[in-house]
């Protein structure tokens, strides 16, 4: 442990190769099981939106890990700390101070550029060292981070002994509306007129952001829409870990966490679910195993539309995450029938720029697709 606190202290010696897999985009875009699913391979650990570690991990007192455990007391995480900090461990409303005055989504374009501020050098040094104690305690070959923020990935790039991919989702924004109005409908987050135009200005903005990253990615950019993954999600995930340089082990037993939850309640966080659908899902936070026999071989896939979710533990992402066992994949395009004029003309509107880019068109069908 005091070895890799000194190789990170100094970074110009670290030979510390991590791969990182960060998926950026805006919420509802299936990111949390595209990061369930990659969790669920030997050798791939997924800490679910790193970014609110400091904040939803740590300053508040209730939130679980993906585990089921409170995410204080979730050991695995305990232990990723003491070897990334050991007694030296930052202050959790210091780090949000830094997150607020230089990683917030605003701040992109400025870490990017020749030199960062002070702020965003301590965040970038620390975040840094997380990832190397999170590879050295979990062993795994690749960290796919689903914060979805692009402030953050702009500075993956700038991280020694780090070698980062740069995952863009999209979803077809009138879906994407209508996932976050179901979810404040059940909130009562906030009122209805709102959410189209907020959701759509989020889904513009953090798309156009992420394709300015590509460059500072170099050739380890992928674009991906929510479409295309549930529409071949065994063929989709796989040319994912291709991507990033990873195979599936051969013959690999299908993961398990290692300290199952402890009665996990999806829909208890702030981050509103959805993404594919998962058919049938065990009940969460029960500590249970994946159940019945082995995956096949190769990863967590059971057929093609199927799979197996291994118990993980990660930070924050929407209530799905709490879901392991079987699961089915299929399209949520519930909004082609149950979206009113009002919303999705908004959304249409406002989604224009980028709409025809994404490959969506402006009309659309009521006819249900992919079922
Ligand atoms: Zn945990």
């Amino acid at each position: 442990m005091g070895q890799l606190r000194v190789h990170l202290d100094c970074e110009r010696c670290c030979d510390m190769s991590v791969k990182i897999l960060y998926i950026a985009g805006w919420g509802r875009s299936g990111t949390t099981i595209v990061d369930n699913i990659l969790n669920s391979y030997d050798g791939v650990f997924s800490t679910g939106e790193l970014f609110y570690l400091w904040t939803r991990g740590l300053l508040e007192e209730k939130r679980k890990c993906g585990c089921g455990v409170i995410f204080r007391e979730c050991a695995l995480w305990r232990s990723i700390l003491d070897v990334a900090f050991g007694d030296d461990r930052p202050c959790p409303s210091h780090m949000r101070d830094l997150q607020q005055a230089a990683i917030r989504v605003r701040h992109t374009r400025a870490l990017t550029g020749p030199t960062l501020s002070d702020e965003a050098e301590e965040y970038r040094r620390v975040t840094n060292r997380l990832y190397h104690a999170i590879a050295e305690v979990t062993g795994a070959r690749l960290i796919v981070d689903s914060s979805k923020i692009p402030s953050a990935a702009a500075l993956l790039p700038r991280m020694a002994g780090v070698e980062p991919y740069l995952l863009h989702m999209i979803r077809d924004p009138r879906a994407v509306t209508h996932s976050w109005m179901r979810a404040y409908r059940k909130k009562s987050l906030v009122s209805d007129p709102e959410a189209p135009a907020a959701s759509t200005m989020h889904w513009l903005v953090r798309n156009a952001l992420a394709e300015r990253l590509a460059g500072d990615f170099g050739g380890r950019y992928r674009r991906l829409r929510y479409e295309d993954f549930v529409a071949d999600p065994r063929a989709t995930i796989e040319g994912l870990l291709a991507f990033a340089g990873v195979e599936p082990k051969s013959g690999a037993e299908p993961k398990s966490g290692a300290e199952p939850g402890n009665g996990a309640e999806p829909g208890n966080g702030a981050e509103p679910g959805n993404g594919a659908e998962p058919k049938s899902g065990v009940e969460p936070g029960n500590g249970v195993e994946p159940a019945g026999g082995g995956a096949s071989v190769g990863g967590p896939f059971t057929g093609d539309t199927t799979v197996r979710l291994a118990v993980n533990h990660t930070i924050a992402g929407n209530p799905r995450r709490f879901h392991s066992g079987d699961v089915e994949l299929r399209a949520d395009d519930r909004w082609r029938t149950e979206q009113t004029a009002g919303p999705r003309l908004t959304t249409t509107a406002l989604a224009l720029p980028l709409l025809h880019r994404y490959g969506y068109s402006a009309g659309f069908s009521r006819r249900r697709v992919n079922r």
